[in-house]
């Protein structure tokens, strides 16, 4: 099964502060996860960019 290296990107400030795996044939429509911004200093959505 083909797993794809996805960026998470801060909704808030746009800086790119994560990556990780998804499986595509799973995962449907953009992932979004509530993570930590160092930039911002607080959680915040953070959505899957290219
Ligand atoms: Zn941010």
């Amino acid at each position: 099964m083909p797993r794809d290296i996805i960026t998470l990107a801060c909704t808030e400030c746009k800086r790119r502060n994560y990556t990780t795996t998804k499986n595509k044939k799973l995962a449907k429509g953009r992932l979004e996860v509530k993570k930590f911004c160092p930039h911002d200093r607080s959680h915040t959505l953070h959505r899957e960019t290219k």
